[in-house]
């Protein structure tokens, strides 16, 4: 009980994902790394969700 606020946090610059915790004020915090991303520096990190993993084919697009 209680691991319902864990999830993974990718970020918005580079795209690197890293496992995080949900804040109350809805935000995410990384898990190793609460300076910021550590290929970046960027401390923007949006949720992301498990369920994008299935889609790993090819995205030909335009
Ligand atoms: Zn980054």
């Amino acid at each position: 009980m209680g691991d319902n606020s864990r999830g993974l946090a990718i970020c918005t610059e580079c795209g690197r994902k890293y496992a995080a915790r949900q804040v109350a004020s809805g935000g995410l915090n990384p898990i190793g790394c609460p300076a910021g991303c550590k290929s970046c520096g960027c401390t923007e990190f949006e949720a992301f969700s498990p369920s994008d993993v299935d889609s790993e084919r090819p995205d030909l697009r335009g």
